[in-house]
């Protein structure tokens, strides 16, 4: 982890291996102070606490979570005494995507297989996450809080002379999705709308809706984006993230014309510019997603996790790259 300063008052805590569920968080250093997104657990948000504490005065007075995935809620626990801030529908939804118990299930299950003790249910997505996660992460002490200031569209936080803008964008990665802006700073802390030099996910949501999320990010004009996941970018980032959603929903589309699954359409299709981002076998969510708009399904109908999973290694095999989630 590593902090830096992206404009006079906003700071972000970078992940630069870029793993799995190292997700960047902010910080707006004014008014008492602003977290943005709080890591993977508490021994990753302590990390983060201690790299913010260089600068700030201390504890911050308010949280916002960008989003349900647990990659950007499980250190909530360490702010209890701030204000918590999400979208309306978090609470309810943290307790379905990021609930710790569901995670710790399934890497008690897989350390069992492992242990030469096969359990029923265990498929080899789920395996191939339950030995690689624990590694870099610690989801044994995860306390669920959840936030308690809700809002529905928009909400602006006055921090003295300075606006915050909290928007909502989503669904279009997951129902929360929250971009905050400090239009004095010329900052945009956009959550997993944009992530950088790693595949993007959508859970929830069309493309469509992606695409105008990035186009309003890109009409803010900041001069400095924190995405979600790698490194910082200005507005480039949003128009990248864009040009790989187009690409492969037109790549999709093709394989789909010609009657190919969306497995063999993910073994065919030519990742061009976007080879070298990690976790490339990510591209069958991005593909199945397409393909359930051109199969007329609701694009947000849920995931069978097990299942996508395993087609992720599927993926991961056929093109013959390493099993990375
Ligand atoms: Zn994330």
């Amino acid at each position: 982890m590593r902090l830096t300063q992206v404009s006079d008052n906003c700071f972000a805590v970078l992940n630069e291996e870029n793993r799995a569920c190292g997700a960047n968080s902010g910080l707006i250093n004014l008014g008492g102070g602003v977290v943005i997104d709080t890591q993977a657990g508490p021994s990753n948000a302590r990390q983060m606490i201690g790299l913010f504490g260089e600068v700030w005065p201390g504890m911050p007075k308010r949280v916002i979570n960008t989003h349900e995935d647990g990659d950007h809620v499980w250190g909530n626990e360490l702010f209890e005494d701030a204000e918590i801030i999400a979208h309306r529908t978090m609470p309810d939804r943290m307790k379905h995507a990021a609930d710790p118990k569901e995670v710790q299930k399934v890497l008690k299950a897989a350390d069992h297989s492992l242990t030469r003790l096969p359990l029923a249910g265990i498929h080899p997505g789920a395996m191939a996450i339950a030995r690689q996660l624990p590694r870099d992460y610690d989801f044994e002490k995860i306390k669920l809080v959840l936030p308690r200031s809700l809002f529905d569209e928009r909400l602006v936080l006055d921090l003295g002379d300075t606006e915050v803008h909290l928007i909502h964008v989503g669904p279009c990665h997951q129902v929360g999705d929250t971009i905050v802006h400090v239009p004095s700073e010329g900052v945009v802390f956009a959550g997993d709308v944009i992530l950088r030099q790693c595949t993007p996910v959508g859970w929830t949501g069309t493309y469509e809706k992606w695409l105008k999320a990035l186009d309003l990010i890109i009409s803010l004009d900041p001069e400095v984006i924190v995405p979600g996941h790698g490194p910082v970018c200005g507005i480039e980032g949003a128009m990248e993230m864009q040009a790989y959603l187009e690409y492969v929903r037109e790549e999709s589309e093709a394989c789909f014309r010609q009657g190919l699954s969306s497995l063999e359409a993910c073994k065919r299709i030519d990742l061009g510019p976007y080879d070298d981002w990690r976790f490339p076998a990510r591209l069958y969510l991005n593909v199945e997603r397409a393909y359930r708009e051109f199969r007329d399904e609701p694009a947000d109908a849920p995931w069978d996790p097990a299942k996508s999973l395993d087609s992720i290694c599927k993926v991961a095999k056929a093109r013959g790259i390493e099993v990375e989630f």
